[in-house]
């Protein structure tokens, strides 16, 4: 036998030993309900992940509802295409900036608990098929917000609702909740290297 059908056979015997396992894992898989995904880390891709599951949901016609923690001060390209494209998505930002830009324990206090009123009426909205909760776990690190709480309003929400959850750190709570935790390593980044965030690409 020569080496090019050698490898093919053993390329052929891997790919079937491969796609035994994954059926196996497909016919295990039989619970069918909505989930608490926590997408952390210090590596970039947590914000762009949860508009990514937005966009697959809005392909198919499904109510999603956007929070954003942290977020509105400045200006991004996803909320200005939601605004254009969805403005009747429930969409509420909490605009006051990154903590250590408003040094201002009190005001950040009051506008997380408006913005979590929002919050906590999509998650009882059986009409959403998912509810992205985007830099939710600074809230919680802070204790801006009272975790119980929250944890409690994300555990009760309609079963068949999807719960995204992004942001570095939060504690250890939000992560025993969550079905999904993917933790997005910090490998490298170009800010680092001393490139500019750019438009389109970071905001
Ligand atoms: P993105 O919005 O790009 O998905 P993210 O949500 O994972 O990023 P955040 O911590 O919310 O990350 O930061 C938002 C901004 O900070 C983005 O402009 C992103 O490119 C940038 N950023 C993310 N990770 C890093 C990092 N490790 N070092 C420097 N800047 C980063
Ligand atoms: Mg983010």
């Amino acid at each position: 036998m020569d080496e090019q059908k050698r490898a093919q056979l053993k390329h052929k015997f891997e790919m079937a030993r491969q796609k035994e396992r994954v059926d196996r894992q497909i016919e295990q898989a039989v619970e069918e309900r909505g989930i608490v995904i926590l997408l952390t880390g210090n590596g970039k891709g947590k914000t762009t992940s949860a508009f990514g599951m937005i966009m697959r949901c809005l392909g198919y016609g499904y109510g999603v509802g956007l929070v954003q923690f942290i977020k509105g001060e400045q200006q991004s390209g996803e909320e200005i295409f939601i605004r254009e494209h969805y403005p009747q998505m429930p969409f509420c930002q909490m605009g006051t900036g990154f903590t250590w830009n408003t040094q201002d324990r009190a005001g950040d206090i009051a506008a997380a608990e408006k913005t979590w009123t929002f919050a906590a009426n999509l998650l009882r909205d059986e009409r959403l098929h998912l509810v992205v909760l985007d830099e939710l776990t600074y809230m919680l690190g802070f204790k801006y917000l009272d975790e119980q709480t929250v944890l409690d309003t994300i555990r009760n929400r309609p079963p068949e609702q999807t719960v995204v959850v992004t942001g570095r750190g939060g504690g250890t709570a939000i992560r025993e909740l969550a079905d999904t935790v993917a933790e997005i390593n910090n490998a490298k980044h170009a800010f680092a290297a001393g490139i500019k965030a750019r438009r389109g690409i970071d905001f």
